[in-house]
């Protein structure tokens, strides 16, 4: 396994290997591994000859008074934990090699972002898509690899490759949840004990609202009034957003007719934890 530092000597390593035919996918992280980001990079590792993927927490994603400095990391662990699952390549550049002086560019995803993280995280989507795109022409992947946990972001990355004809093919993977139902996430490392309890209320909720669903619910505002409910009363939360959305637009939505998601953003105690659950799928 290598772990390349520099764009240049990134873009070099890629450029050969398309030389040569071979196939690279492509999984992008902020690192803290769990078996979420694992999962991710067994799927690339199938697709393709070389599996790369990325360790860079992208301070043009987070917010003034967000936790870029709290941000989980530790760079050996996921170094041992990559090399395990059959990583090629660490891709782990300093901020210098990604945003160095004199930096302006920035890629803005639109309407999918107006809602859910979009609205209540302002400059986060543009952060995001700004560095996916860079990261795929550093890396030059012919597949990328993400998790629907963070549904929207999945959407934008596929707007984007789409409205800027990234020659890539993007492939969501199942949310991984620790045996009680907790997604799992690095900032999961942030809960306090006590926490724990609560944080289950985000995926319990959803196993609510997908029984009233099956039961024949098709109200979105009772769906998400009793979500809302039932998070409340767990102590130590606080909610962000409960929201139904179509899952192609990310637009409210009033009844359940089209394909929906209900998405959540929950903080508990220090972290802001999310989740999702797509009406009608098991999972
Ligand atoms: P992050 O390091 O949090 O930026 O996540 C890197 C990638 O891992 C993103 O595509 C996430 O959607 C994905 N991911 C994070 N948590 C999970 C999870 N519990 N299950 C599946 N994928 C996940």
């Amino acid at each position: 396994m290598e772990i390349i530092k520099t764009v240049r000597d990134m873009q070099n390593f890629s450029e050969s290997l398309r030389l040569r035919g071979k196939r690279i996918a492509f999984v992008p992280t902020m690192g803290y591994f769990h078996n979420g980001h694992l999962e991710l990079m067994k799927e690339g590792k199938k697709r393709s000859d070389c599996l790369v993927t990325s360790i860079y927490v992208n301070p043009t994603q987070f917010g003034p008074g967000e936790d870029l400095d709290k941000y989980p990391r530790d760079f050996e662990r996921d170094e041992r934990l990559s090399r395990d699952v059959g990583v090629d390549v660490i891709f782990y550049p300093p901020n210098s090699q990604m945003y160095p002086e004199n930096y302006q560019t920035y890629v803005n995803v639109e309407n999918v972002t107006d809602n859910l993280c979009g609205l209540t995280r302002p400059v986060h989507f543009r952060g995001v898509a700004t560095v996916c795109a860079k990261l795929f022409n550093i890396v030059k992947p012919h597949v990328t690899i993400f998790g629907r946990k963070d549904f929207q972001q999945l959407v934008v990355i596929k707007r984007m490759v789409t409205d800027l004809n990234m020659d890539i093919e993007v492939v969501g993977m199942p949310t991984v949840r620790e045996s009680d139902g907790l997604a799992m996430s690095s900032r999961n490392a942030y809960l306090k004990e006590d926490e724990r309890e609560s944080a289950l209320s985000l995926s319990r909720s959803l196993r609510l609202a997908g029984s009233l669903y099956d039961q024949g619910q098709c109200d979105a505002g009772v769906i998400i009034k009793k979500v809302k409910d039932f998070i409340g009363k767990h102590p130590g939360t606080r909610i962000d957003y409960v929201k139904i959305c179509d899952v192609e637009t990310m637009k409210d939505v009033e009844r359940l007719e089209r394909k929906s998601v209900l998405a959540l953003a929950v903080w508990v105690g220090a972290p802001r934890l999310i989740d999702n659950y797509v009406f009608g799928e098991n999972k």
